[in-house]
């Protein structure tokens, strides 16, 4: 066993969700890497190399060997100049908005969170919102992998345009993500401004979002209230308001507000519709202006589940109508706001959004409370609409499900199987999605 080895010892995700690996590795070189490979071929244990655990599905859970990038995180390489990052997969993404602040860089968008590492946000098509701004993954100009055979593969777009495309968003099945070169921009301040609206307005401007850099909209479940969240890029030297009195409202209202919202959720479901409707009361109009990644990331630390579908644009309007009817007729104690964001389509074969500009319609609802009727409606209505689930959040489907909903699926799976001919890569989750190295080959795209 390798000195960065351990066994049967316990791993815990961001959501507290555990497992018992057998082998636990946190190699500190791509020599250790190697050799954590060979060693788990040699017992016959596959490998699942995890992140931070941020996914909110089983992805980043296994009873074989899980592997760790956490030592190897470093930056590698900035070119100011082309706007380029090289980092090791283990980077969280946190820490390099704070280095590329220092170079006067920035990621040109982030989702909600920037706990991740770089290699773990890429696997899942992570993303953030608007339809000029690609995901984390199709940002990526090039990538390290680090293969079953402990051989090294550099890849582009312009090296081996396939592998690149199928590894951009692989949720680890065709190798370990050693490096990720990413597109950067000059730092930018944003300017988010968020306004109450009626829910018919918000549905109509999901059916027709206006042209702003970063647009989002939030409902709020049993009330005729919305709230668009705009945000506009401005150079960096816009002076910035004191953000102190902003944060902790931010704050305050994400977490202890909404942690007292799931306290009435768990113990009282159906005191839910009026206590939304009494916070839908509440001054929701807002300004902050701040550094890009400030404005991105909002400050979530309640435990909390969610879902979240990309439903082809043309049919957002009617599948977010879809959830809120949905709400209606199973009545689950959601006391969180449900998020609409916007992307558009992305080049990586099993990206959500490949091939197609999307609508994310997504809700979110307390750890504990049971909402399991409206997530089957609201799935059924995203399915109907041409919809695909997040990887990295919680939906009914397999791989024989998923496979007519991805055109590129069958190449993927041929390149799987050519570059992991013994499967040394998987899990029990990533059977469930992508089926196991030999089992889907042949599923038929629609
Ligand atoms: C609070 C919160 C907010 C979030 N906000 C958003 C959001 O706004 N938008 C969005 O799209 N998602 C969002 N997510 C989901 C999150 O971005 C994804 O779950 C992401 O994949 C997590 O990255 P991770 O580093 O934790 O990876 P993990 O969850 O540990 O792993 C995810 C997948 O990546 C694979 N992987 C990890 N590292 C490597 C590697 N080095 N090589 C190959 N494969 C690898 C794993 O095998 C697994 O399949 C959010 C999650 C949380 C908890």
């Amino acid at each position: 066993m390798t000195m960065a080895t351990r066994t049967e010892s316990d791993w815990v995700n961001w959501h507290q969700l555990g497992c018992r690996p057998s082998h636990i590795a946190e190699p500190r070189s791509l020599a250790e890497l190697r050799t954590v490979l060979r060693e788990a071929a040699g017992r016959g244990s596959r490998v699942l190399v995890v992140g931070t655990g941020h996914s909110y599905n089983d992805l980043s859970l296994t009873s074989e060997t899980l592997v760790t990038l956490k030592y190897l995180d470093r930056v590698e390489h900035i070119d100011v100049d082309q706007g380029l990052i090289r980092v090791q997969g283990g980077a969280r993404l946190a820490e390099l908005c704070t280095v590329l602040a220092g170079h006067h860089l920035a990621f040109a968008v982030l989702g909600d969170t920037a706990g991740q590492t770089i290699a773990g946000a890429i696997s899942t098509g992570t993303h953030g919102t608007g339809l000029t701004k690609h995901s984390l993954s199709g940002q990526v100009a090039a990538l390290q992998l680090m293969l079953a055979d402990g051989s090294l593969r550099e890849v582009s777009a312009e090296s081996d345009p396939d592998l690149f495309q199928a590894a951009r968003c692989s949720l680890g099945a065709l190798g370990v993500v050693t490096a990720v070169t990413i597109r950067v921009v000059p730092a930018f301040t944003l300017c988010r401004v968020d306004r109450k609206v009626s829910t018919e307005e918000g549905l109509a401007l999901v059916g027709d979002p206006p042209e702003i850099d970063h647009f989002k909209v939030w409902f709020l479940p049993y009330t005729d209230t919305a709230v668009t969240s705009s945000a506009r890029s401005f150079p960096v030297s816009s002076p910035a308001r004191p953000r102190t009195a902003q944060r902790l409202r931010e704050s305050f209202l994400i977490n202890g507000l909404m942690s007292a919202a799931g306290a009435v959720a768990r113990q009282w479901p159906r005191g839910v519709p009026a206590m939304n409707r009494g916070m839908a009361n509440l001054p929701m109009n807002s300004t902050v202006i701040d550094r890009s990644d400030r404005i991105f990331v909002l400050p979530i630390s309640i435990m909390h589940d969610t879902f979240e579908y990309a439903v082809p644009l043309e049919h957002g309007r009617a599948a977010v109508q879809a959830m809120l009817d949905a709400i209606d007729s199973t009545r689950p104690p959601l006391a969180l706001p449900c998020e609409v964001r916007f992307q558009p389509a992305e080049q990586g074969w099993l990206d959500p959004h490949y091939d197609q500009p999307s609508v994310c319609v997504g809700a979110a609802w307390h750890r504990g409370v049971d909402v399991s009727a409206f997530v089957r409606r609201v799935e059924e209505a995203c399915r109907d609409l041409g919809g695909r689930p997040h990887w990295a959040k919680p939906h009914s489907l397999a791989a024989p499900d998923l496979a007519p909903l991805y055109p590129m699926w069958n190449r993927f799976q041929a390149l799987r199987a050519s570059l992991d001919p013994t499967g040394l890569f998987g899990s029990t989750a990533i059977d469930r999605y992508l089926g196991t190295n030999t089992s889907t080959r042949e599923i038929p795209n629609s």
